[in-house]
């Protein structure tokens, strides 16, 4: 678990609550230390205040936006890592062309898994070393490397789909916790998704036929 200092601080400007507090759990969960604003003066006096590492930021925010926040953390501070989140495809086009110097960006609907991935990706690169320790869980035939993104059964690499992984990785992320079917979906499918939680059965039963029935999935 990465300790409470600087280097393990994230900011989060994001002004819809709900997806700024599930980037907090995840975050924390994963051992963060996370600070969140929801709009972008309030987002710079927390950059300024905190010297986070990595910046988690939304571009549609109200009043200054996210690419002005931006240009501002690159004017004062050239540090800190950007990721920033978009709402439509587009914006991509205009973070590259502005060359704000973004270091990553997530499109909504994201998973958080896969954001608390990117944050973890984003801080091994400035600790500067592709060698760093990742995660490897193993669960008992069942290994998964969460770095390499890869699931090995016995030995051997078990291809999965992405949203098959995504479950895993979650699953993994939180054993020993109950999570609920919604809970699961928020987390693999990202938060925009509509339809039937028990599509969360489906691929847990596909899961389970690929890793062997035996594997203890909750
Ligand atoms: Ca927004």
């Amino acid at each position: 678990m990465p300790v409470a200092s600087g280097s393990d601080t994230i900011v989060v400007v994001e002004d819809d609550p709900s997806i700024a507090g599930l980037l907090e759990l995840y975050l924390r969960r994963a051992g963060y230390v996370v600070h969140v604003a929801a709009d972008g003066e309030g987002g710079l006096d927390v950059i300024r205040a905190r010297r986070p590492a990595v910046v988690i930021l939304d571009i549609g925010l109200p009043g200054m936006d996210g690419l002005e926040v931006c240009r501002r953390i690159r004017a004062s501070d050239e540090a800190v890592a950007v990721i920033f989140l978009t709402a439509r495809r587009e914006e991509i086009d205009r973070i590259l062309g502005l060359e704000l110097g973004a270091d990553d960006y997530v499109t909504k609907p994201f998973s958080p898994g896969e954001m608390v991935a990117r944050v973890r990706a984003r801080l091994r690169r400035q600790a500067g070393g592709a060698t760093t320790s990742v995660a490897v869980v193993e669960v008992g035939n069942v290994v998964v490397d969460l770095g390499r993104r890869e699931v090995k059964l016995d030995g051997g690499v078990v291809p999965l789909a992405t949203r098959e992984y995504e479950l895993l990785r979650i699953l993994c992320d939180n054993r020993g916790l109950a999570l609920t079917r919604r809970q699961i979906l928020d987390a693999a499918w990202g938060t925009g998704w509509v339809g039937d939680e028990r599509t969360v059965d489906v691929h847990v039963a596909q899961l389970r036929s690929k890793l062997g029935n035996r594997f203890p999935l909750s």
